[in-house]
């Protein structure tokens, strides 16, 4: 991870650099702030100037061997040490080396990954993960090696106030009497759970949020997307960088399920069954999950359309994109098939979930739905 790669937070990478470059390089330095502003990544970015072989004034060289194995993850004096959990049929207590391939995995996929994001990614929603005191322990051999290839022993310790007492007690023990050239790097989004202790023994950095117009600049410069969508996702943001692109992704999948729902709406309304195999085939090709979702997201569709049509304003919830499409296609939705057409949709979606050929499934839909948008109004009173 280069410096320039990450967004924004000018101030924190100068002093980063300038710990580095006048050699007061801390045994134990601990990024602080809330979540999602870029403190691990930062981090990373860190141990790799400090490693690197031909260190340039602002950043990582990006090309030698320590920066390589850096690019990976796999630099043999880089440790890390995150939460963790039981998973699967473990029974003794986990520590980071049992995950340290979805470890490295997950965070090169991501390195704004939340706390949150993490245990998912370990299949375990909805649950805390913990460091305990073998993890402590690990630190303390590992750190106690000669380092391998760098001039540093490096450990990442991503949120510390996970620490159990005794782990924690471990780590203070370990800060009051480090190793030569050891740099522990902690990661925290909650100081007041960490030992005073090993507060008071640690260099404290707080990384603030990002400012919009660092974030604007920098998801335009990573993410290609939409202008717009990336305006939206920093304004949900409020600075967290993990928010934003949370937001972006989401918006982009909506974006696609309103195209997918569109052009079906088109094609079944000019019946044009040689096209309407087309998608189907498509649809079919994008999985179960994801088909699910364009059915929940064309029920959704539908019932504002309904909901138009009888100019109920006030219960429209729409984006500009959709408004658009509805104020058009809202005429052919109405009482005499809004019913059939929902049920149309739920039952496609009953089939997908319960293992249907999703081609067959689609057809059978598509063609309902040709039939159904046929149907006039009912004309009132
Ligand atoms: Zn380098």
């Amino acid at each position: 991870m280069l410096f320039k790669e990450i967004i924004g937070q000018q101030e924190v990478k100068q002093k980063l650099l300038g710990l580095v470059r006048d050699d007061r390089t801390p045994h134990a330095l601990m990024l602080f702030g809330p979540e999602g502003t870029g403190k691990l990544t930062l981090a990373v970015a860190m141990a790799q100037y400090l490693s690197c072989k031909d260190r340039k004034e602002d950043d990582s060289c990006g090309v030698c061997p320590s920066c390589i194995k850096f690019e990976k993850l796999v630099h043999p004096d880089l440790h890390f040490v995150v939460p963790v959990l039981k998973t699967g049929s473990m029974t003794a207590p986990p520590v980071s080396d049992d995950y340290a391939a979805v470890w490295r995995e997950t965070l090169l996929a991501d390195f704004y990954l939340t706390e949150s994001q993490w245990y998912e990614a370990l299949g375990a929603e909805n649950k805390q993960g913990i460091i305990n005191v073998k993890e402590s322990e690990n630190i303390i051999r590992k750190l106690g090696f000669k380092p391998y290839e760098s001039d540093y022993r490096m450990v990442v310790i991503w949120l510390p106030e996970k620490m159990n007492q005794s782990a924690a007690n471990k780590l203070l023990k370990l800060i009051e009497e480090p190793p030569q050239k050891t740099l522990i790097l902690m990661v925290s989004e909650h100081t007041d759970r960490i030992l005073p202790t090993i507060l008071s023994r640690t260099q404290l950095l707080h990384v603030p949020p990002v400012s919009e117009t660092d974030l604007r600049e920098g998801l335009l410069q990573q993410e290609q997307t939409d202008p717009q969508l990336v305006e939206d996702a920093v304004l949900r943001a409020n600075g967290s960088v993990s928010i934003a692109l949370q937001t972006l992704r989401q918006d982009e999948i909506e974006a696609h399920h309103f195209e997918l729902f569109t052009e079906l709406m088109r094609l079944c309304y000019a019946r044009d069954i040689v096209k309407i195999n087309g998608w189907v085939e498509r649809v079919a090709g994008i999985g179960r999950e994801r088909q699910k979702q364009v059915i929940d997201y064309s029920l959704r569709l539908l019932r504002e359309n309904f909901m138009l049509h009888m100019e109920n304003d006030t219960l429209n919830y729409m984006s500009a994109k959709e408004a658009n499409f509805s104020n058009k296609f809202s005429p052919f939705i109405h009482e005499g098939n809004v019913h059939a057409l929902a049920e149309a949709f739920t039952l496609a979606g009953n089939h997908i979930e319960a293992n249907g050929n999703p081609r067959i499934i689609l057809m059978d839909l598509s063609i309902g739905v040709i039939r159904l948008l046929m149907q006039k109004a009912p004309t009132a009173g």
